[in-house]
Parts: C-alpha cells; structure tokens; sequence
C-alpha cells in the first residue's frame, strides 16, 4: 500500500513548487508515456524504494490571498483525515503568520507524522530567522529552498523513513484474492444509488468500520454469481460530514478509494456529459495504473435516437486518449438498467489485468512484429529490439530489450501498445512498457 503525502498551508507559501519538486522525476517519465500531463495537483513519486502520492491541497482550492480562513480549515481536517503524512509549508519571509498559527493548532491533535517545511530559506543568512518556527509546537522543522531544490532531498529522506517498507508481491494469494472495486465519481453522478441498487438491503448490515486498513474499509458482497469486494470510502459512509462541493473533496477521497482497489468504477452523469472532473478521476485510476470501467449513468434520462450511444460513447473516448482502450457500460442506477454487465465487466477487467504472458509466445509474437516494423532510424542510429518479456509486477509492465533505449520515440511506444492490445485484450488496464539496454 503506497503512502499518501498531503502538502497543506495557506496561500503563496510555495506549496505548488514543491509539490513539483516531489514529483517531478516520476512525472518525466509517466508523462512521456501518455505524452500529457493531467493534473497538476496529485503526482506519483518514489525515493529510497517507497513509492507514495503527493496531493496539493491548495491547488483545488480557488481564491489566493483572501481565502476563507473556513476553507483551509476544512482543507486540512480532509488532509488529517485521508492522508498518511502531512507536509506543513510555511514561508521564512512571512514568519508566522495567525493562519499558520491555525493551521499548527489542527496538526497539533494529529497522531499521523507532521513534517513542517520552512520554505524559501534559499541562502544561509536565513537559517537562524526560521527558528521561530519551533513556536509553532511541531518540533522539529526542514528548511528547503523549493524554487532550486536545497533541502528537498533530506526531506524525502525523512518521508519515506515515516512510509512503511513495500510490500512483497505474493502471485499466489494475489490469485485468490477478490476484485476489488472502488466507485468514484463527482458528487450526484449516482454512485450512492448505484451501490444501493447493487446491493440493496446489504448495506445495512455492513460490518467494517472506515480505518486505515485495506481490510477495515473491504467490504465483501456476491452479485449476480460474482464475489468482489466494495472499497468503501468515506465519500459514501460519511457523505453528510463534508459538502462535496469542492473539486478537492472529491479528488482527495478518489486518491485513496483509488489507492486501495483493483479496478475503478466511474460513475459519470450521462446528462451532464464527460467533464474536466470525470477526466481527473479517470488518470487518478490510469496513472496509479488501476484497472478501470466507466459506467455511464442515468442513461434513463437520455432522450435517444439512433446514433445517441454511440456519439456518447465517442465522445468520452476522444476525452480520455490516447488510452482509450476502456470498456464503457451505459446504465441506470433507478432502473437497474444493465447493472449485471457493470459487474461483469468490471470482474473482466479485474482478471485481464492479471494477465501473465509467457515469455518464449510474448517474444515469438512481438519480435515479429518488431521485424515487420522496426523502429524509425534516428540520426542514422537503428534501434534493434532483440527480447522483451512481461514483468512479474503485479500490473502488466513489458519491457524490451535494445541496443539504443533512448532512440525509442513515445510514437513507437504507443504502436507497440497497441498492437500488444490488439493480440492480448487488455482492454480497461492500464499498461506500462518499458525500453531497457541488455
Ligand atoms: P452520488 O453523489 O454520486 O452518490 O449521487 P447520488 O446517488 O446521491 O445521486 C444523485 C441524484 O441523482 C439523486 O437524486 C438520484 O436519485 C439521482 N440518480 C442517480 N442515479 C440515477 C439514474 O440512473 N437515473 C435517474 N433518473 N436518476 C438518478
């Protein structure tokens, strides 16, 4: 389970910048393979051989200098809340300020590891004006400098000392392990209806308590023949605590609905189409490298003619590119319009994503393709591609050996994807290939 890092603090401390800085590594290398980058909020990073995700709670919140002083309040509670640490920024020009104040006051409560991070101490003449900041109660404090990196790497080093080791990746229970299923989805798309229609009476008698366990927040239903398990997430059991009507509310509790499932289930709103927050969610999913459904909802309501699904089908699939390769169920959580395909689909994509190719039929059949057509001479240089095999990760990666790794452009990156879904059928699973010198 990968630890979640929330970077809080008022306005202009320089959250985003070291946001960036943590992330930017990883980011170099997700981006070049879906070639755009989606969010610039939640990123994915690594250090010492923990991987974690950063979240800038600031960057879903509007407004600058006047912001309501409620608003960050509300801001952190749901950091204390969904994250694992917590990043406190604040700015050695400004000292302490009464908001910083407030906020210190909140993370004073809190068991889970606060990390205050003095920013902008950029030269030594600094270092003695951010001892003032042990006023603050949360002991010891980092200085950084985000805007050129000094301090950073000692911060990650205190991190990912705090983030628990990576877990061993057992194939055998993996294969008997249950699907595991989050719903997300921006507030009234209808997931709440949807896990009512699915399971009815259930929910009642739901035992596990919302915990920082994968196994408290597991919830085990049978559908329909399937077994699966339902992430439940404080965005259904504690919806009336927080109006859901920021972007961050429900971006934060997507991040770890998301974290802890096999496959996300996104319920989109068919009457209001496909939109900047559906998209968020969906390379929330693409980018921890879940498997993923999109449940069109409240397809009811739709007025139809001939072509209406399938424009509508085109329409979120021209969103979500270039991986596009994502089953799409048209459904109505009222009617209980094909809730039986929802599951199905989403119990395939669990098992595709599983999928473990055997290397001598992966080589017979890639490096013919390779041969038919070989990757672009660059500079009068010619890549050569003499093996590939999938990896034994828990998500299907596929690396292939070269000569010239670097020479490989993303185009012949995504030409080997696709093809390699065209033979394999990994249609809803995010897919992750890899150039590597022998
Ligand atoms: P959530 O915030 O995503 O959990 O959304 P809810 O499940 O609370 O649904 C929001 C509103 O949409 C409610 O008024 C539902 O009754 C309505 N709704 C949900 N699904 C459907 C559907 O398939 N058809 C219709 N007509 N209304 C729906």
């Amino acid at each position: 389970m990968n630890s979640i890092v929330a970077i809080v603090g008022r306005p202009n401390v320089g959250k985003s910048t070291l946001f960036n800085r943590l992330v930017q590594r990883r980011e170099a290398i997700v981006d070049s393979v879906s070639g755009v980058t989606r969010d610039r909020h939640y990123g994915k990073s690594d250090w010492n051989g923990k991987e974690f995700s950063v979240i800038d709670t600031g960057g879903y919140i509007t407004g600058s200098d006047d912001i309501f002083e409620g608003e960050i309040r509300k801001q952190v509670n749901l950091a204390i809340e969904e994250a694992d640490l917590i990043v406190f920024v604040v700015n050695v020009e400004d000292g302490i300020t009464p908001m910083d104040a407030e906020v210190a006051k909140l993370l004073r409560k809190v068991k889970k590891p606060i990390f205050t991070v003095v920013n902008k101490v950029d030269n030594a003449m600094r270092e003695p004006d951010a001892i003032e900041f042990y006023n603050l109660g949360l002991g010891e404090y980092y200085t950084i400098a985000s805007i050129n990196g000094s301090g950073t790497g000692d911060l990650l080093d205190a991190l990912a000392e705090k983030m628990p080791e990576p877990e061993e990746v057992d194939l055998d229970s993996e294969k008997e392990a249950l699907p595991r299923f989050a719903v997300v989805g921006r507030p009234n798309a209808g997931k709440s209806s949807f896990i009512n229609s699915l399971i009815g009476q259930d929910r009642n008698i739901v035992t596990n308590i919302a915990g920082t366990t994968r196994d408290s927040i597991d919830t085990k239903y049978n559908r329909f023949g399937f077994d699966f398990n339902l992430v439940d997430t404080a965005g259904i059991r504690k919806k009336s605590r927080v109006k859901e009507d920021l972007e961050f509310y429900s971006v934060m509790r997507a991040v770890r609905s998301i974290e802890y499932s096999d496959v996300i289930v996104l319920v989109v709103d068919a009457t209001r189409g496909f939109e900047g927050q559906d998209q968020n969610i969906f390379w929330l999913a693409e980018k921890n490298r879940k498997g993923i459904v999109i449940l069109i909802n409240k397809w009811d309501l739709v007025e139809k003619e001939t072509n209406t699904m399938r424009d509508f089908e085109a329409m979120v699939r021209k969103q979500i590119e270039p991986f596009t390769d994502v089953p799409i169920v048209f459904i109505s959580a009222l009617t209980k319009q094909r809730l039986f395909k929802a599951i199905e689909t989403a119990v395939e994509v669990f098992q595709k994503r599983k999928t473990k190719i055997q290397t001598s039929k992966f080589n017979e059949t890639m490096l013919e393709i390779i041969k038919n057509s070989p990757p672009p001479a660059i500079k009068g240089k010619f890549v050569k591609i003499k093996y590939c095999m999938q990896l034994p990760t828990q998500t299907p990666q596929f690396v292939f050996f070269c000569n010239l790794p670097q020479y490989v452009k993303d185009s012949y990156r995504r030409f080997l994807e696709n093809k390699l879904r065209d033979i394999y059928d990994f249609s809803g699973v995010p897919i992750t290939i890899y150039f590597r010198q022998k």
